[in-house]
């Protein structure tokens, strides 16, 4: 049973193989015959083995779709041809690049992409039946001369609609040729160009990694936000083709200015006076992402002021999710220099700046926090200690004088007694506002203690000390802004002498203090 059965079956296959066998050499048969004279054959016979020359040696999608329109329109000795491209914001058609088609040259057929728009303006019918049908079509442009006829073959790409256009004056023979091989080709062009896109989106991935990788490598070891912006500025034009960059971060008004450029002096709109409207109007008119404006002469809300510049791509910097800052890179025509993969790597960087900066704001912070004063923002007792160490070690190695100045309120328990200890924070706070503001850059001013100060002079003989302890304690005294209150302060000071310790010198300070206590405060002491 079990073998007759088998023996029916292979029986079967048999047949069913000669039966293919003959059909297959029929279809050779009659394919030769076909391919033996005719002319149409011939080039129907060229155009198959031109493509698939032009798709097996293809490395760039681009390039190939530029060979297979240069190979279509050699062939067929067609007059324009070129690939077009549904932009479908604007639901017209995009050139992209052909043979002998030039956009801006040619006058006699559509000469913009909103004429050739036009020639579409019933899109819905025209393309969805030139996909539905996955057919070619020829369309007959009202707007341009009859003698130009187009023919549509449809691409698909990604789900992207892609057309390849060909403004005709070739032979009807051709037409049908291109159209039948077009047909058959279409799948296979489709399949190489999405593997030669795949393939290309995983290198821009991989550069995209790299890139992230070696801006995390440069921000590393950085704390200062300005070095971070440095390093952005800097390493921008390394990663795209950028003409110019500029970093502008909200300042303390809440006032988006720049902060750096590249190259050096370079100003948005070309002088700093303009820059800062130039940056408004970027900011007012910013849909919040990363954005690139392909060109910025064609918009007239920025008045463009910088000739050769006309791309621009903007990204933003963000602390928390507020907007901080912002990273501006100029190049010149969009695609040309600046394109999508750049504004990419541009929005990398600004986000590598972002995390950065967060970090460096974070660690200032800390710093701030240990080592200055929480009521009055002075340094604190520590930075005292450790100020005053090496301002000594300073005043040794190059034999510099030194000098310091120790203050403290006068009768300060009263204010606190009869006002309350809030009144008497307000007095401390008038105080450390006072002293600070009345010395020189190099001066370093500390809450010593509750109610007590000390300033260090760097570069400063005591006679120099001495005046600005007068100006301190003058002020201080005329100074009625807490609940009208007259304030007054006693001053020690003192300076530097070769040899001594620190403990030393800050002792014979406090001891110049308590003399000016002593002798009726309101007054300095000279030790
Ligand atoms: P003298 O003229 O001799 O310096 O008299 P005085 O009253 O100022 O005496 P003293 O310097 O001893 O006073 C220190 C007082 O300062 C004690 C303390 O209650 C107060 N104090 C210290 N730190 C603070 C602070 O942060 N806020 C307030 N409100 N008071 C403080
Ligand atoms: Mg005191
Ligand atoms: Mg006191």
């Amino acid at each position: 049973m079990f073998f007759s059965s088998s023996a029916d079956e292979h029986d079967n296959k048999n047949a069913e193989y000669e039966l293919h066998i003959s059909k297959l050499k029929d279809s050779v048969t009659i394919l030769k015959g076909r391919l033996a004279g005719h002319k149409e054959c011939r080039a129907e016979r060229d155009l198959y083995r031109t493509f698939m020359k032009v798709l097996t040696d293809a490395t760039d999608p681009d390039q190939l779709l530029k060979d297979l329109i240069d190979a279509l329109a050699e062939l067929l000795h067609a007059r324009y041809a070129g690939i077009f491209v549904l932009d479908q914001e604007t639901e017209t058609f995009v050139y992209k690049f052909g043979k002998g088609y030039n956009p801006d040259l040619l006058p006699e057929i559509p000469r913009n992409q909103s004429a050739m728009g036009k020639c579409f303006k019933n899109r819905s019918i025209i393309w969805e039946q030139l996909f539905r049908d996955k057919a070619d079509l020829y369309v007959d442009l009202k707007q341009v001369p009859s003698e130009y006829n187009l023919l549509l073959i449809p691409v698909f790409l990604f789900g992207m609609e892609m057309a390849v256009v060909r403004l005709a004056n070739v032979d009807e023979a051709a037409e049908v040729t291109a159209s039948a091989v077009m047909r058959g080709m279409i799948p296979v062009i489709s399949a190489q160009l999405e593997r030669l896109h795949l393939q290309e989106r995983n290198e821009q991935a991989m550069k995209g990694l790299d890139v992230s990788f070696s801006i995390a490598r440069l921000l590393e070891n950085t704390l200062s936000e300005r070095e971070i912006i440095q390093n952005i500025c800097a390493k921008i034009p390394k990663l795209v083709p950028a003409k110019a960059c500029l970093v502008a971060l909200y300042d303390d008004d809440n006032r988006m200015r720049p902060l750096l450029s590249w190259p050096n002096g370079f100003h948005l709109g070309g002088n700093p006076q303009s820059e800062l409207i130039y940056l408004r109007n970027l900011l007012e008119a910013w849909p919040d992402g990363s954005t690139i404006i392909a060109d910025i002469h064609k918009d007239r809300r920025w008045g463009w002021a910088v000739q050769d510049i006309r791309a621009l791509c903007m990204c933003p910097i963000r602390f928390r999710g507020t907007l901080r800052g912002l990273v501006i890179v100029l190049g010149q025509r969009f695609g040309e220099t600046l394109d999508e993969t750049s504004a990419k790597f541009i929005g990398l960087a600004a986000t590598q700046a972002s995390v950065t900066l967060e970090r460096a704001a974070y660690f200032r912070r800390q710093e701030e926090l240990a080592s200055c004063d929480g009521l009055t923002g002075l340094f604190n007792h520590r930075m005292f200690q450790e100020t005053i160490r090496s301002e000594i070690d300073r005043s040794i190695r190059y034999d510099r004088t030194l000098s310091m100045l120790m203050f403290d309120i006068d009768h300060f328990k009263k204010f606190n007694d009869t006002y309350g200890h809030p009144v008497g924070d307000e007095v401390i706070k008038m105080v450390a506002r006072i002293a600070k503001s009345s010395g020189r850059q190099t001066d370093r001013t500390f809450r010593y203690g509750g109610e007590e100060f000390c300033v260090i002079m760097p570069e400063t003989p005591v006679e120099n000390a001495t005046l600005l302890a007068e100006r301190i304690r003058t002020r201080i005294e005329s100074d009625r802004s807490v609940k009208g209150l007259s304030v007054t302060v006693s001053l020690g000071i003192t300076q530097f002498r070769a040899g001594e310790k620190p403990e030393t010198l800050i002792d014979r300070a406090d001891q110049a203090l308590y003399k000016s206590k002593e002798s009726g405060r309101n007054r300095f002491t000279v030790l």
